[in-house]
């Protein structure tokens, strides 16, 4: 590719990221039964808690398993990394976190998103026969409406079916970014319009999936602004999705194998957006998030069903 980065052969890159318990779980005295290994693997280790082995296996093996230890760094630097700076030569790309609400989500993916812009803004600096041109959007789905998280204005977007480009949203705010600062601006303001979102409308935010999104253009510095065949764009958008417990229960009768990419959302809105993000020339990591508490073990279970028909 035009800049020396080969993409993998895999499309979808699947990790699990398990969270230490928190306090309040110790609180209550809750305990975890999970084990990591080898850097992929995870094992269910309750011999009491033995399940049927053809709906929930015990041991579960993926690109890469993220044990308590491990830092937000390692999951961008092991997770997630590779896929995003495809985008700098033109490559799609996707970041998903997927997981029950309070599994680490938005903990996860905040963190994964600001490394992967400062690494996009080395990658720029060390690239100075390139010109980049960035731009930032913000969109929050919530009960079939999308909502630009960098606009005042409530109405819903409308998704458009564009021929060539796939699902288009309308009106989508595309700010042009100046640099680092800008971005951390543009973050606050995006947080103040989900906040002010969840009171005016009544939202729940678990139910709600986010998508920052980042558009990346370059071309060299002379042929600026021209359409030309050495210019390159590319999209990468991270995905904090709605706690999967509010996702289709279909894959839970271990029924979905071979689904590749699909997710189990039946919101109509998210579908296309997303479906559209899946397709064609795009680099995936979904990362799993998983919350260690025997008292989420149903859905931890679920979680990593998920995880294993993602692949
Ligand atoms: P979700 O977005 O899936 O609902 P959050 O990201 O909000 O979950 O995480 C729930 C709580 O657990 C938060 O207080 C968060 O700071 C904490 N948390 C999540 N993951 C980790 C982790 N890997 N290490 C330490 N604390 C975590
Ligand atoms: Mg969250």
């Amino acid at each position: 590719t035009a800049l020396g980065i080969t993409p993998a052969e895999e499309k979808i890159y699947v990790s699990v990221r398990l969270r230490p318990l928190n306090e309040k779980e110790i609180a209550r005295n809750d305990v975890s039964d999970w084990e990591c290994i080898n850097g992929d693997t995870i094992i269910y280790r309750n011999t009491l808690y033995v399940s049927e082995p053809s709906v929930y296996p015990n041991t579960y093996t993926f690109d890469r398993v993220f044990g308590y230890g491990s830092s937000t760094r390692q999951v961008y630097e092991d997770g997630a990394k590779e896929v995003v700076l495809s985008v700098v030569s033109g490559i799609n790309a996707n970041v998903f976190a997927y997981g029950q609400t309070s599994s680490g989500k938005t903990y996860t993916m905040s963190g994964v998103t600001e490394y992967a812009i400062a690494d996009i803004y080395n990658y720029i600096e060390q690239h100075k026969e390139r010109e980049f041109i960035l731009k930032f959007s913000a969109m929050e789905i919530y009960n079939e409406c999308v909502r630009d998280l960098l606009s005042d204005d409530f109405t819903p977007l409308r998704l458009l079916d564009d021929p060539e480009k796939g699902t288009l949203i309308e009106k989508l705010t595309e700010e042009p970014l100046k640099d680092w600062n800008h971005f951390q601006e543009l973050l606050s303001v995006c947080e103040a319009q989900r906040q002010i979102g969840e009171t005016a409308l009544n939202e729940t935010s678990s139910r709600s999936h986010k998508i920052l999104r980042l558009i990346i253009e370059s071309s060299p510095p002379e042929l600026s602004g021209k359409n030309n065949s050495s210019m390159l764009a590319a999209t990468v958008n991270f995905v904090d999705l709605a706690g999967s417990e509010w996702a289709s229960q279909s894959l839970s009768a271990g029924t979905s194998k071979g689904r590749t990419g699909h997710i189990p959302f039946t919101d109509s809105k998210l579908t296309p957006i997303l479906q559209s993000l899946l397709g064609g020339n795009a680099r995936t990591s979904i990362i799993c998030t998983m919350s260690p508490a025997r008292s989420h073990v149903e859905q931890s279970r679920n979680t990593l069903l998920f995880a294993s028909c993602a692949k």
